[in-house]
């Protein structure tokens, strides 16, 4: 069997849901199983529910729940099949208007907003299970919420990966048995008590590598709206290049640094059984895309020593300097478990001789880490600021990168740098007003003007 994994572009519409079903019927004797997300755009729409839910403004809510339903109505009313899709969509919408009017006034808990990010994949399974049907290609809705068991970190569930391995198999392979294709939900899953959670944003893309790996795939496909793991986001540097081949490792640095292409995650589940991931371009679905795999072949790409380049903003670099402490054994100790403690993930670290500089990219829990980490050392915190990383093979064996690097950003400022401990990449912070510029310096130093 095989995992088909549609990002929220991939379905936004009546158009690409064509496109989806002729994708998935040209495969239709390798099995497959659809994973889909959101129509591109509902998820935010639904989580920007909240804002008139706090502000208790009735008019805005109905709009905006009245403009999500159209929405699904438009697209349902060109597909035939879809239809009764647009029944749910309804009836939902309705319970969401009653529940959410009752919370008026008050912030939602995180629970609240994971059961109200999670209806636009509900909706959109719905959409494309109904269409496929309505296209006479056999397929079947299933609900992935009683496979995909997940602890209760509201917004960043983590799934029980044996009970999903064996839920899967118990739910979804008699479907594959009978020849139906599956249509289910990406992002989302629930608690052992059935409680709605999300696994994170773009997190679609984890869903389909944990079904994979736990049908024993062939390989994962993720259809998206670019050719492929690129030299750099294409949306900044229009004349990147599609990667034929990436390792899973490479994939993991890119996405963990910003290339969106990828949830961070997705490599995991797939390393241990060795299943490729094939992202593609739905709608050039003639192109090869990328293939992430163990064994990929790296081709250089010309005569750069890097093979990409990706940024993140919205990042905060913490100072921390104790130059009493610093030698003393313990503090890096001390520091990090104040990290641990309120569950903030650092990505980048330096360390000088008297300070340490580190990255987070969630500011929500930071005041209580500031507080603590004051107590160790002077910090200073500056925001506004974006990662930037370049990655490429053997990148330590490489002499004179970091000064190729710093000339190349001129004039913007490098605050951090940091050599990935896995010799592959090399990292380094800027202003994010500066960020888009960068990367289209870099690219063009190291992979040319396009
Ligand atoms: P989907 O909805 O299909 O999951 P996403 O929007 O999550 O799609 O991811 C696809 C986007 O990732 C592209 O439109 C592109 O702008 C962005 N992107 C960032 N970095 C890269 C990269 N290195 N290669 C390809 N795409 C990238
Ligand atoms: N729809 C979800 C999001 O927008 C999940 C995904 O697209 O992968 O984050
Ligand atoms: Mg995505």
């Amino acid at each position: 069997m095989i995992v088909c994994k549609f990002g929220g572009t991939s379905v936004a519409d009546a158009a690409a849901i064509r496109r989806l079903i002729a994708i998935v019927a040209a495969r239709a004797g390798e099995r497959p199983l659809v994973v889909v997300s959101a129509l591109a755009g509902i998820t935010d729409g639904l989580l920007g529910l909240a804002a008139p839910v706090h502000a208790g403004d009735a008019e805005a809510l109905d709009g905006a729940i009245d403009a999500l339903v159209r929405r699904h109505e438009s697209v349902a009313g060109v597909l035939p099949g879809a239809e009764p899709a647009v029944e749910t969509v309804r009836a939902d919408a309705e319970s969401l208007r009653s529940s959410l009017s009752a919370a008026f006034g008050r912030r939602l808990r995180p629970a609240e907003m994971d059961a109200l990010a999670g209806h636009g994949e509900l909706w959109s399974s719905r959409l494309v299970a109904g269409a496929m049907h309505g296209a006479g290609v056999p397929s079947a809705w299933a609900d992935i919420r009683p496979i995909m068991v997940t602890d209760d970190r509201f917004g960043r569930a983590t799934p029980y990966v044996q009970v999903l391995n064996n839920r899967a198999r118990e739910c979804l392979r008699p479907l594959l048995e009978d020849e139906l294709i599956p249509v289910t939900q990406g992002f989302i899953g629930a608690t052992a008590d059935g409680v709605p959670t999300t696994l994170g944003r773009g997190g679609s893309d984890f869903t389909a590598a944990l079904l994979g790996a736990a049908l024993g795939a062939a390989r994962v496909e993720i259809w998206t709206d670019v050719d492929g793991l690129m030299t750099a986001d294409p949306r900044i540097v229009p004349g990147a290049r599609t990667l034929s081949a990436a390792g899973y490792e490479e994939a993991a640095e890119l996405a963990t640094f910003g290339a969106k292409v990828l949830h961070p995650a997705t490599a995991m589940p797939l390393v241990r059984a060795g299943i490729p991931i094939v992202v593609l371009n739905s709608t050039r679905p003639e192109l090869r895309g990328t293939t992430i795999e163990p064994a990929a072949e790296l081709e250089r790409m010309g005569d750069s020593p890097i093979r990409s380049i990706s940024w993140k903003r919205g990042i905060t670099v913490i100072n921390v300097r104790a130059p009493r402490m610093l030698g003393e054994y313990g503090f890096l100790r001390a520091m990090f478990e104040v990290f641990e403690r309120h569950e903030v993930v650092v990505d980048v670290l330096a360390s000088g001789e008297v300070s340490v500089s580190l990255t987070v990219e969630d500011r929500s829990r930071l005041d209580p880490v500031v507080r603590e980490l004051s107590e160790l050392g002077e910090v200073r915190t500056d925001d506004g600021r974006a990662i930037v990383s370049v990655v490429g093979i053997g990148l330590r064996g490489t002499p004179g990168l970091a000064s190729r690097i710093f000339r190349a950003v001129q004039p913007a400022n490098v605050e951090v740098i940091s050599q990935g401990a896995s010799a592959i990449n090399m990292t380094f912070v800027v202003r994010e007003d500066d960020g888009p510029d960068v990367v289209r310096r870099l690219h063009d130093e190291f992979f040319g003007a396009g």
